[in-house]
């Protein structure tokens, strides 16, 4: 179980300034590229079921992630999630031609959509995604993930950090966003819901 406190900031400015407050704690930043797939029945989203091919900076890192019964109240998170590192040269492949993620016995989680969700080995299909620089910090001993998220239809700013307790850390992200004039507001959609969806919320 995957469990995030996630904040939605209004704008490019409101990111900016949160960007630029947070600097003294930046690790990393990542240029991530989303792209998600489906069987061709609809195996996985008629089970609100997510299958996520996410490369890193270009081709250095490609993961491999299944998300279920996602659920998003008040500014937390919690998803089922399973995750596994892919050789990035396949998950390129699998972009090109998807049904080539029906062939891709390495992965034990590809393996599982086949199994679970009954996906026809060459029937997988690709929905499209986006892309999303995100800026990773250690703060206070959390990491917290700031997100700017490209759709084709507009940008989506949001903060994230994971946690086995999210009240206790919802609670002290909100009192930083607060002291230091932050807007935010509790995102109260997935970014693959936001996609799906055409627009911004
Ligand atoms: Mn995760
Ligand atoms: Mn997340
Ligand atoms: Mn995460």
């Amino acid at each position: 179980m995957e469990v995030e406190v996630k904040l939605r900031l209004p704008d490019s400015a409101t990111h900016q300034k949160l960007s630029d407050l947070l600097k003294p704690f930046h690790s990393t930043t990542h240029l991530q590229e989303n792209v998600f797939f489906d069987g061709g029945g609809a195996e996985l989203s008629s089970k609100l079921a997510v299958l996520r091919v996410r490369f890193y900076n270009s081709d250095s890192r490609c993961v491999v992630c299944l998300k279920a019964k996602a659920v998003l109240v008040c500014g937390v998170s919690r998803v089922e999630e399973d995750e596994e590192d892919i050789d990035p040269a396949i998950g390129r492949a699998c972009v090109a031609e998807p049904c080539r993620l029906g062939s891709v016995d390495s992965s034990r989680i590809l393996r599982r959509v086949r199994e679970e969700f009954r996906v026809a080995d060459n029937s997988f299909v690709c929905l499209g995604g986006f892309g999303n620089v995100r800026s990773v910090y250690d703060w206070k001993g959390l990491k917290l993930e700031l997100d700017e998220t490209q759709y084709a239809f507009g940008t989506y700013y949001e903060i994230e950090c994971e946690s086995a307790d999210p009240e206790s850390v919802k609670k002290l992200l909100e009192g930083f966003l607060s002291d230091n004039g932050i807007t935010y507001s509790y995102s109260e959609v997935f970014k693959f819901t936001i996609f799906r969806s055409g627009k911004l919320p």
